[in-house]
C-alpha cells in the first residue's frame, strides 16, 4: 500500500485486528439471515510523513451507505461542546451577521444550530441523507455532498467564501485527505480560519485506544503529520488546543498559506516538541501497540468468562462503533454478552455487526438488573454512569475495557 498523503510505500504495522465488518453496518432482523462482508482491519504507519492509516479494502461509499447514521445530537456532552466552540470562535474571531460559517460534516445540525441562533449566516455540508434531513428540519441550509476541491470550487463559483470553516471529527474519516484539505484553502476568505478536531494519535497509542481503529477511520493524526499535510495543500497551522473529547483530541487552527498572515502561537511548537519527544516520528513508538491490543482482549475475555462461571449478569451499554471493534477483535458473542443497551431508537431492534449482539432499549436494563454494565464508549463514561445511576439500587457496577479492565461502583 502507498501512503494516502505522500505516496511512499507503507509497511510499518501499528495493529492487525484480523477481519471485521464495517463498524456502523448495524443489522436488521432480516439481515441476520444473510452473510456479512468482513474486511481485513490493519493499520499501518508511513515512515515518510508519519501519517497512520487504515489499509484500504472497502470502498468509502459502501461504508457510508449504511441505513443507520450517527446523529451527533444524541450526546448531551457533545452538544455542550459544540455550543462552547461556537461561543469561543465568535468571540475570538469577531463573528457576526456579516460573517459566513461553513461546517463540513454538519451532521444533524448539532453545531450550526448555535451559529444560526447568533444570527450568523451558515452552510452545512453533509453527505448522509438522514442526518442532512435532520439539519434541514432545524432550518439550516445543507448541501448533501462529500467535500473536496470539486465542491469547494462549485461553492466558490456560487459566491460562498468562509470566515470560519469547522470540521469536527471528519478529517480522520476522509479517504483522500489531500483533496479534502485543499478544499478548505479554496473556500476560505483570505483572512478566513478553519478549525479541525480529531482524536490525537498520541493518546491513541499511549492509552491503547485500539477500539477507535475501524475501516471508516482512514487516518490517525498527530500534529506532526497534520502540519505537513496542511502545508502541502495550502493551509498553515497557527494554533492548537488539546481537548478531552474522544479520549483526547486536538483542535487545530489553520489559515490560508497565501492569505492574511497571523502569528503562530507557541502552542504549535510546544506540541510538536512533545510529539517528537514521545517518538511519533520513529518506528519504536508504534512497536508495542499490538501487544497492548492483545492484553485488552485477554482482560475482557477473562472477566466475561469468569462472570459467566460465577453466574453474574453482564450487560453492555452504548452501541458505538468502537464497541464493535473491541467485541469483534475479542470474538465476544451474545453467549458472553447477551445485549447492548442504546438510547438511540434507530439502533434498537438491530444487531451489532459481526458479533450480532442485539441492541435493546433501556427498559431491558431496568428489568434485567445486571451485576455489571460494560460501558463500550469509554470516552462518555462520566455521562453514562450519571444517566444510569439507578443501577446502584440493585448493587450493580460499571466497567470499561480500554485502556485496561477497570470496574467502578455505581
Ligand atoms: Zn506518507
Amino acid at each position: 500500500m502507498h501512503c494516502r498523503h505522500c505516496g511512499a510505500p507503507v509497511t510499518l504495522p501499528l495493529a492487525d485486528l484480523g477481519t471485521a465488518p464495517p463498524s456502523n453496518a448495524y443489522l436488521s432482523a432480516a439481515a441476520l439471515h444473510a452473510p456479512e462482508r468482513w474486511y481485513p482491519l490493519r493499520v499501518l504507519v508511513c515512515e515518510s510523513c508519519w501519517l497512520v492509516q487504515t489499509e484500504d479494502f472497502a470502498q468509502a461509499h459502501e461504508l457510508f451507505d449504511a441505513e443507520y447514521a450517527y446523529f451527533s445530537s444524541f450526546s448531551s456532552s457533545w452538544l455542550a461542546h459544540a455550543r462552547a466552540y461556537v461561543d469561543a470562535m465568535a468571540a475570538r474571531f469577531g463573528l457576526g451577521a456579516h460573517s459566513h460559517v461553513v461546517e463540513i460534516a454538519a451532521n444533524d445540525g448539532y453545531l450550526l444550530q448555535y451559529v444560526a441562533a447568533r444570527g450568523i449566516p451558515c452552510l452545512g455540508v453533509e453527505p448522509t441523507t438522514s442526518t442532512a434531513a435532520a439539519a434541514r428540519a432545524r432550518g439550516l441550509p445543507v448541501i448533501e455532498r462529500f467535500f473536496g476541491r470539486e465542491l469547494a470550487r462549485e461553492l466558490q463559483a456560487q459566491g460562498h467564501a468562509a470566515d470560519l470553516m469547522a470540521a469536527n471529527n471528519v478529517l480522520a474519516h476522509v479517504p483522500d485527505i489531500n483533496d479534502f484539505v485543499a478544499g478548505f484553502a479554496l473556500l476560505l476568505k483570505p483572512a478566513g480560519i478553519a478549525t479541525f478536531e480529531f482524536p490525537h494519535l498520541l493518546q491513541l497509542v499511549q492509552q491503547c485506544q485500539f477500539d477507535t481503529l475501524y475501516h471508516e477511520h482512514f487516518s490517525y493524526l498527530s500534529l506532526t503529520a497534520v502540519q505537513r499535510i496542511f502545508a502541502a495543500n495550502g493551509l498553515e497551522v497557527f494554533d492548537v488546543e488539546e481537548l478531552p473529547t474522544h479520549g483526547g483530541s486536538l483542535r487545530v487552527y489553520a489559515r490560508r498559506s497565501d492569505g492574511t498572515p497571523r502569528a503562530v502561537e507557541p502552542s504549535v511548537a510546544a506540541l510538536l516538541a512533545r510529539e517528537s519527544k514521545a517518538g511519533v516520528s520513529s518506528p519504536g513508538f508504534y512497536r508495542d501497540f499490538q501487544q497492548q491490543c492483545l492484553r485488552i482482549k485477554r482482560e475482557l475475555l477473562t472477566f466475561l468468562l469468569a462472570a459467566q462461571a460465577r453466574g453474574l449478569k453482564v450487560a453492555a451499554y452504548g452501541a458505538a462503533a468502537k464497541g464493535n471493534t473491541l467485541l469483534n477483535f475479542a470474538g465476544v458473542r451474545a453467549d458472553l454478552l447477551p445485549y447492548v443497551v442504546d438510547k438511540n431508537p434507530a439502533k434498537q431492534g438491530k444487531h451489532l455487526p459481526g458479533s450480532r449482539i442485539p441492541v435493546v432499549d433501556e427498559a431491558r436494563l431496568r428489568a434485567d438488573r445486571p451485576d455489571v454494565v460494560l460501558i463500550l464508549p469509554w470516552n462518555l463514561r462520566g455521562e453514562i454512569m450519571e444517566q444510569l445511576a439507578y443501577v446502584r439500587a440493585w448493587g450493580g457496577r460499571f466497567a470499561t475495557a480500554v485502556p485496561g479492565w477497570q470496574e467502578f461502583a455505581a
